[in-house]
């Protein structure tokens, strides 16, 4: 496709730029650059992240670098392009997807030397945007902002948000809405959709498949492109297992993706694209909350099952790199895959362990399973479970009470007691522990809700202080108590979130 041809305004507020996607995959890029941003405001800068970047961030808030931000300007040293890539959206292959309202600024190197993509979502059309406008609107784009922080404060890979800024453009949805861009910092966006692209179009997979193993596994580059044990056989290998203990992050923290395409799965082992997203409250293995996930394919509990189908998308684009003889590489790949469920199933019950306090000790299946049927038979809030275990050992049985009836718990716990015993552990200890491990704030649907409704109506404050809480969700504050307690049932049996808004 053609580059855009208009001459782009060019800033240096944010320099350092490096573009080897673009230089190295240039069939899978377009150079083009954003919208005109016509009264552009900096609704949320993340200070910590720039410094990790390097960056200065009194650039960042000045004209040009708000101007970079919203996409009215490109990086002077930079190239900024929109990428390629396909994808399965709910089972079904759309060949091509690409940035339809998204621009790669380039690589930025962190203080730490890692590579990461400077990115904008939201930043206007481009030529992969087939129907849409281009465009986002503030609500979605804190939404992420907000998400992905409390994600990162989590533990859990992500990309992360740099900054969000109102555009001043009245954007269609339900009625007007107000525009915005978020800048985004991932590892990479190289998705299983790149790969799908890849190995459709032209012939960039083996060059793709080369740059992904130097940036996200570089411990296998040196590895013979062909024979047993090849570099791509291992790069599968790899990122099956980066994915696995992924969406085992997302189960132990009760996060639901919503919309789990392969356009959705990075090769770095990332979270990317916070649409549809939610968190559970009450442990639901069924729950799904997004508008267009009506035969509920992106359930919380079949996050995994879904994953390992997306992995094998991933699988099949390698196959003749892993092997020209179909029948081997067919085999190998099979193997690869088998694993998944083992190493998922490690991860999460390594990481459940360490949840009641049991790390470094066993792996008590029967007790975790016993845990998990009492807490789905009673919609007990997942997150507050683990904390009213932590103070049942602290001798405050009143937290636990609320989430479960006695009787019922009773039994339960005086296992979970006898296992501690067993393993020599303090009530003190394993509760102080437990609570390093179990947050106490996650970005619940309803506090999401409330904090972007008051955005809209031009008031940060409950955004602002929600975020604050969700990036520090291991800290009990006597005065953000509201922020620990789940929403009424009511509100989420009719909770919706929606896609691409
Ligand atoms: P997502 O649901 O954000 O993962 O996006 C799926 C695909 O739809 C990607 O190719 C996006 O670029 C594209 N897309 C989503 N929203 C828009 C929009 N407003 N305009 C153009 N393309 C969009
Ligand atoms: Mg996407």
């Amino acid at each position: 496709m053609a580059a855009t041809d208009s001459p782009a305004r060019t800033s240096d507020a944010i320099t350092g730029f490096e573009s080897t996607f673009a230089d190295e995959l240039t069939p899978l890029t377009v150079e083009w650059r954003g919208a005109d941003v016509p009264h552009p405001r900096l609704l949320v800068v993340n200070e910590k992240l720039a410094a990790s970047l390097g960056l200065d961030v009194e650039a960042l808030r000045s004209d040009d670098g708000i101007a970079i931000l919203g996409g009215a300007a490109v990086p002077a040293d930079g190239r900024a392009v929109a990428t390629a890539y396909s994808g399965h959206q709910f089972g079904g292959y759309a060949p091509l997807l690409g940035d339809g309202r998204a621009l790669l600024l380039g690589e930025l190197i962190d203080v730490e030397g890692h590579r990461v993509d400077l990115q904008l979502k939201g930043s206007g059309p481009t030529p992969f945007s087939r129907g849409g406008d281009g465009f986002a609107v503030v609500g979605p784009m804190l939404r992420e902002y907000l998400v992905s922080e409390a994600m990162y404060a989590l533990g859990v890979p992500t990309t992360r948000s740099l900054s969000v800024v109102a555009t001043g453009r009245g954007i269609h949805r339900n009625g007007v809405e107000p525009g915005a861009v978020l800048a985004r910092v991932a590892a990479s966006h190289l998705r299983v959709g790149t790969f799908e692209f890849a190995a459709r179009n032209g012939d960039v997979l083996q060059p793709l498949a080369d740059y992904a193993i130097a940036r996200h596994y570089p411990e296998l580059a040196e590895l013979p492109p062909t024979g047993g044990g090849n570099r791509y056989a291992k790069f599968l290998e790899g990122v099956v297992e980066r994915q696995a203990a992924l969406v085992a992050r997302w189960m132990l923290v009760g996060f639901v993706h919503g919309v789990m395409n392969t356009d959705n799965t990075t090769i770095s082992g990332e979270t990317i694209d916070y649409g549809p997203c939610a968190f559970i409250d009450a442990f639901d293995p069924a729950a799904v909350f997004s508008s267009i996930d009506q035969g509920g394919r992106y359930a919380f509990g079949n996050q995994p099952a879904v994953l390992k189908w997306n992995l094998a998308r991933f699988a099949e684009t390698l196959l003749r790199l892993i092997s020209p003889a179909p029948d081997d590489a067919i085999a190998i790949a099979t193997a690869t895959l088998s694993t998944f469920d083992a190493v998922y199933e490690q991860h999460l019950n390594e990481g459940l362990s360490a949840k009641l306090g049991l790390a470094d000790t066993f792996v008590d299946h029967e007790l975790i399973d016993d845990l998990l049927a009492l807490m789905a038979e009673h919609r007990a809030d997942w997150t507050g479970t683990f904390r009213a275990l932590a103070d049942e050992l602290r001798g405050r049985p009143a937290p636990l009470d609320i989430l479960l009836p006695r009787d019922a718990s009773d039994p339960w716990v005086a296992r979970w007691r006898e296992a501690l015993a067993r393993h020599g552990r303090d009530d003190a200890s394993t509760a102080d522990a437990m609570d390093l491990v179990n947050p106490l704030y996650i970005p619940r649907n309803h506090l999401v809700d409330d904090a972007l409704r008051a955005a809209h109506e031009g008031d940060l404050g409950p955004f602002e202080e929600l975020l604050d809480v969700v990036t520090h969700p291991f800290e009990r504050r006597v005065d953000r108590v509201k922020y620990t307690a789940p929403a009424s049932e009511e509100f989420n049996s009719s909770f919706q979130t929606f896609c691409g808004t």
